[in-house]
């Protein structure tokens, strides 16, 4: 059974019946539908293999970036198996301006509107035209305009009535050739009047200081998403704990799931092989040949240590897959 530690980015040794590289939609939906347990993987970074998975897995190899533009934007289509950072990286280099805040975020081009990926104000939804997809199990084409993928924080339509039902072939990129430099995120906001490069090399820098390399300590970003709680919720807490960072979003308060997590007491806490990162609580950490049952054992923990204490229930924002497929806490 082939090894999976080197495709997830929290590097557990799951194995599985089969590994696939695919850089054909046609060969994808081929193998697929041979076998009857499946799992579709980009980069792995927001993915984690619990157990042995008994099935076949199928790595995105899809490769091409093609380009036009019109009298305000550059349009750019990429094919889903290009790698996000590569692409942010070629973009600035070509004087397409506007993903350069999303610098350095692991995995694959086609799983970013899956999560709308985010990072430093500036959310994937902000730039994407169009999203085009097979579905698994027909084979038909489709597309959605970005106004139609259904886009949330950390979600989208992919996430919802579409997930797991098809194949992200290809993302296209609309930046527009005015240039806007988003500086809202705090060490951003010290830049003076910044170049796209300036905020490239800054996102590089901040991110490298304070994340782990999930090369060098295994983890998959951040373990949970940020609970978004009513308004009255966020004044109870408020009044009870004094100053709790928030801010306001249509759906109610996002409040840091970090400042829970660190309240909570699991800053740096160990539970088998899986560490609570001492800086950045968030983010769950393979420290010490860490297993599956350890990386439950401590999600659990937090999920339920948070909601006894604040009423507040933590979400996991990694797709966690156990023997027979993915798996909710
Ligand atoms: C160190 C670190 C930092 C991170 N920082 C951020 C951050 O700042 N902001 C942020 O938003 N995220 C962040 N993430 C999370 C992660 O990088 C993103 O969610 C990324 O988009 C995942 O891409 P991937 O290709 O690795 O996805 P995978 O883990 O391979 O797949 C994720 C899910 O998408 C599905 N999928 C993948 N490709 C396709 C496709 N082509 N078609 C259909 N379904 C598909 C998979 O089946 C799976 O369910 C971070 C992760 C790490 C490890």
């Amino acid at each position: 059974m082939p090894s999976l530690q080197t495709h997830h980015s929290f590097h557990l040794p799951a194995r599985c019946q089969g590994i696939h590289h695919f850089s054909s939609s046609d060969r994808f939906l081929d193998l697929w539908h041979s076998s009857a347990t499946n799992y579709l993987l980009g980069g792995g970074s927001n993915t984690l293999f619990l157990q042995d998975f008994d099935g076949q897995v199928f790595i995105n190899t899809l490769k091409g970036v093609s380009y036009r533009e019109t009298k305000n934007s550059h349009i750019v289509t990429v094919a889903s198996g290009e790698n996000w950072h590569e692409l942010v990286t070629r973009c600035l280099a070509q004087g397409w301006y506007g993903l350069e805040n999303l610098a350095l975020i692991p995995g694959s081009v086609g799983a970013s509107p899956i999560q709308n990926i985010g990072a430093y104000g500036v959310e994937v939804e902000n730039v994407i035209a169009a999203v085009e997809y097979r579905d698994i199990e027909t084979g038909e084409t489709s597309e959605r305009l970005g106004s139609e993928c259904e886009f949330g924080y950390r979600d989208s339509v992919f996430k919802g009535k579409l997930a797991g039902k098809t194949l992200i072939t290809h993302v296209t990129f609309e930046l527009p050739k005015r240039y806007q430099p988003v500086v809202t995120y705090g060490d951003l906001a010290k830049l003076d009047n910044p170049t796209a490069s300036e905020i490239y090399d800054t996102v590089i820098a901040i991110r490298q200081s304070k994340l782990p390399d999930p090369d060098v300590l295994g983890n998959a970003g951040s373990f949970f998403k940020n609970p978004v709680i009513p308004q009255t919720q966020y004044n109870e807490l408020v009044s009870r704990h004094g100053q709790v960072p928030g801010f306001d979003t249509e759906a109610g308060v996002k409040v840091p799931a970090a400042w829970f997590i660190d309240r909570s007491g699991f800053k740096g806490k160990t539970v088998g092989g899986v560490r609570c990162h001492p800086d950045q609580p968030l983010v769950l950490t393979n420290a010490n040949d860490a297993s599956g049952d350890d990386v439950i054992t401590m999600a659990k923990l937090i999920m339920q240590t948070v909601y006894e204490k604040y009423a507040v229930s933590l979400e996991p924002e990694v797709r966690l897959v156990g023997s027979a497929g993915a798996i909710t806490l």
